[in-house]
């Protein structure tokens, strides 16, 4: 068992002490010695790369949403309406399925 100094109040509270005695604080969650920064080093490989996986689901329904609503409002405008449009549709609703599945999965894997 160990003092450790509160990062509020900077208080020696007990190391054991679930909150700081002085001022409330939980001291579980943000010990005062770590300082690590959300950095990419401490993040074990397999959230960094399923991370990634979702961020280029989200940035090709990005990409997605663009080139449909490109298809179904200017050149479904322009010529043969009902193929484009129809076309831009499709593609605007898989782009919507595939960021509910990218922030869906995201939320699922990282809580
Ligand atoms: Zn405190």
């Amino acid at each position: 068992m160990a003092l450790i100094e509160c990062p509020d109040c900077g208080k020696q509270v007990s190391d054991a002490a679930p909150t700081c005695v002085g001022c409330g604080r939980p001291l579980r969650a943000a010990p005062a010695s770590s300082t690590v920064l959300p950095g990419s080093e401490q993040r074990p490989a397999l959230i960094e790369q399923t991370s990634k996986s979702y961020k280029g689901q989200q940035l090709l329904a990005i990409t997605g949403f663009c080139f449909g609503f490109v298809l179904t409002f200017f050149i479904g405008g322009l010529s043969d309406p009902n193929a484009a449009t129809f076309f831009g549709v499709v593609v605007l609703l898989i782009s919507t399925l595939l960021m509910i599945n990218a922030k869906l999965g995201a939320w699922w894997h990282h809580g």
